[in-house]
Order: structure tokens, then C-alpha cells, then sequence
């Protein structure tokens, strides 16, 4: 019976190795083959190829067929001096892989030769265990969950769609909220915008959120702007630099600024807007769908708005619409799944229904169409203290 080392040396016979300099020029190839890191999870946090991929050993023959469909794709398997890797190149040739090879001298010689390497993030075991849910799903995991910590998110609004979107979103670990209002909690507030409190009567909006939020998560930065949005901030405090926005704005001029600015600066809004048991909802992605501005060029003239005298809404639906939004977000954040754009989802609180109207971009839009007539901030009068209850 053969020992390890006839048994690695018989291994090393039937497959194919090259050498670091050989993975090197192929690792700088634009139709570079996948290189797969067998290692220990230990030793890939420590530092692998750049680009590799990682199934430890023990999980190999159980995953790559789900991870690699195609078996003519060159791959080059890799451990760290070249033995483990050794059997399991063997392996993916009994397997059909027709282009599986070894990295003969492993990823020491890569080091050694001083070729270029990743060391990845990791979570540190409290993350581990507030985002154990997240981790659990392939769609999120920990590449996901560190992409949604290095995520800055700002929240127009602090109200009814702003507070379960922020609770929503610094739960899940958005890592910045920045947060735009300029009110205090008020005591007809508390029956719908839960991220504030009766003790935090007569506080900033912005400070009272700061507070729920970074109390649920430390892991989360909160940027407050206690001020309302006009076109002389709009620059400066998107100027921090964003990755979405969440729009959830009680009033018509701070939706036509919020929608312009996104445009210039290339942020996708999640949009929505409630009224006593009606919600919307929708994505505006510059460049990718329509704008609040393709569907309503201009606000409606002042003796047009709505009657202020009817505002009210069910205390729930700016929980059911603000979590939408904060869906949306993520979604965006992680680039997973099919997101709002081009979609207006109406939600009915009183029929319990959800409808979906497609909604277009307009060529003739005055800010995102082909030929824009609208190239500076403008500031509507405010025609309405509350058009719209959030
Ligand atoms: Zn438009």
C-alpha cells in the first residue's frame, strides 16, 4: 500500500501544474481562468489571490459543480505549498473539469515571488452573530453584509416613511444613515413615526433618530442634518457623497429638489408617498428609468394642492411603505434582485391590494429628458404646510 508521499508523488503525476510565474501571466490575462483557493477558511482571511474563489478541500466535490457549471473553463486549483491542491485538481479531472490545474508551488511561491494578494475583511464575531440571518442567505453573506456597512444611505425625512426605513436599514447594518429634518418630535407625530418616543417630546427629529438608531446598532454612523432641504444646502450635504437616497418628504418642493439633485449627481431615489390609506412606491435610477419629474413635470398650482384641511392617514401604512422603501434600498445596495425601477406599486390599506403601474421615461422630461429646460435648483412655494401626511 502506498504512503502519503508515493501517493501525492502518483497524484502529481497525472495532472497538470504550472508555476507561480505561469499563474502570474494568467492571472494578468483579460480572459483570466478561476483560480480556486482549497485552503482552510483560517488561512484564506489571511490573504489569497486576488479574485480566487474559496471551497476549502473537504467541501469541494460537494459544491463546484454548483459553483463551476461549465467544465471546459480553465481553472487553476491552489493550496498553500501545492499538495492539497495536488488531489483536488485530480479530483475535478475524475469529476470532467477538462482544464483544472495546479498551482505547483501554491501560494507561498505566489507570496514569495511577491505577486500582488487580497486580504479580505472579516466580520468580527459580534457582527458574526447580529448578521448570522444575513450571512445565512448566498444572496446576502459576508461579502453582502460588508457592502451594506461600507453603505452611506440618506434619509430625507425623519417621519413616518423615514422612521421604520432608518430602523430597517441600521438593522440590517447600512453602516451611514445621514438624515435630513429640520422638526422636533411633536406628540400627534408618535402614532406612526416610531423612532421616536414620548420622552424625546419637544427633541430634534434628526437627534431623537440618532439615538434609536445608534442605541439598535453600533455598528451604524448617524449624519444628522437638522435642517430642511433648500437649494442653498441641497449641494453641501449631498456633497458627503451617497449611494441611495430615501425619500420620504412631506412636501412637494422638497421632492422636485430631492429629484433634481439625483439626477445631477447620479443617485437613485427610493421613492415613496402615503395619504390616509393609499401608499406608493418606486425607484428612480438616473439613467436607468423614469424621474418623479418624467411623471410630473411641475408641482400642481397652489390652488390645485391638496386641501390640507383632509390630511390623516392609518397610522400603519407609513410602516408598510417606509419598510418598502428600506427594501428597495437594500436591494440597490447589494445589486440583488429586481428593484421598483420603472414600477409605481400602489398599495391600498383599507382593500388590502397592491397594484403595479408601469411608468416610462418621458424624452421630453425637463430634467432628465434629451434636452432639459430645468438646469438649476428651483424653489417652489410651499403651497401646502401638509399636502401629504408622513
Ligand atoms: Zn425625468
Amino acid at each position: 500500500m502506498a504512503g502519503y508521499r508515493e501517493l501525492l508523488a502518483q497524484v502529481k503525476l497525472e495532472i497538470e501544474e504550472i508555476s507561480a510565474v505561469d499563474a502570474q501571466e494568467q492571472h494578468a490575462a483579460a480572459d483570466r481562468p478561476l483560480f480556486i483557493d482549497v485552503r482552510e477558511p483560517e488561512e484564506w482571511e489571511e490573504g489569497h489571490i486576488p479574485g480566487a474563489i474559496h471551497v476549502p478541500r473537504g467541501r469541494l466535490e460537494s459544491r463546484i459543480e454548483g459553483l463551476v457549471p461549465d467544465k471546459e473553463r480553465p481553472l487553476v486549483l491552489y493550496c498553500s505549498v501545492g499538495s492539497r491542491s495536488a488531489f483536488a485538481t485530480k479530483v475535478l479531472g475524475d469529476l470532467g473539469y477538462e482544464n483544472a490545474v495546479n498551482l505547483g508551488a501554491g501560494f507561498s511561491d505566489w507570496k514569495r515571488n511577491g505577486y500582488e494578494i487580497a486580504i479580505p475583511r472579516v466580520l468580527s464575531s459580534e457582527q458574526r452573530s447580529r448578521y448570522s440571518r444575513h450571512l445565512l442567505i448566498p444572496e446576502v453573506g459576508e461579502e453582502g453584509q460588508q457592502r451594506l456597512l461600507d453603505a452611506r444611505v440618506l434619509l430625507v425625512g425623519a417621519g413616518g416613511l423615514g422612521s421604520p426605513a432608518s430602523l430597517y436599514l441600521a438593522a440590517a447594518g447600512v453602516g451611514t444613515l445621514g438624515i435630513v429634518d429640520a422638526d422636533v418630535v411633536d406628540e400627534s407625530n408618535l402614532q406612526r413615526q416610531i423612532v421616536h418616543s414620548t420622552d424625546r417630546l419637544g427633541e430634534p427629529k434628526v437627534a431623537s433618530a440618532r439615538r434609536t438608531l445608534e442605541a439598535l446598532n453600533p455598528d451604524v454612523k448617524v449624519v444628522p442634518f437638522e435642517e430642511r432641504l433648500t437649494s442653498e444646502n441641497v449641494e453641501r450635504i449631498l456633497d458627503s457623497g451617497w449611494d441611495v437616497i430615501v425619500d420620504g418628504a412631506d412636501n412637494f418642493p422638497t421632492r422636485y429638489l430631492v429629484n433634481d439633485a439625483s439626477i445631477w449627481h447620479g443617485i437613485p431615489v427610493v421613492h415613496g408617498s402615503i395619504y390616509r390609506f393609499e401608499g406608493q412606491v418606486t425607484v428612480f435610477a438616473p439613467g436607468q428609468g423614469p424621474c418623479y419629474r418624467c411623471l410630473f413635470p411641475t408641482p400642481p398650482p397652489p390652488e390645485l394642492a391638496p386641501s390640507c384641511a383632509e390630511g390623516g392617514v392609518l397610522g400603519v401604512l407609513p410602516g408598510i411603505i417606509g419598510s418598502l422603501q428600506a427594501n428597495e434600498a437594500l436591494k440597490l445596495i447589494l445589486e440583488r434582485g429586481d428593484t421598483l425601477v420603472g414600477r409605481l406599486l400602489l398599495f391600498d390599506a383599507l382593500g388590502t391590494t397592491l397594484d403595479e403601474v408601469t411608468v416610462r421615461r418621458d424624452p421630453y422630461c425637463p430634467v432628465s429628458g434629451e434636452s432639459p429646460t430645468i438646469t438649476e435648483y428651483v424653489d417652489y412655494v410651499e403651497f401646502c404646510n401638509a399636502p401629504v401626511q408622513i
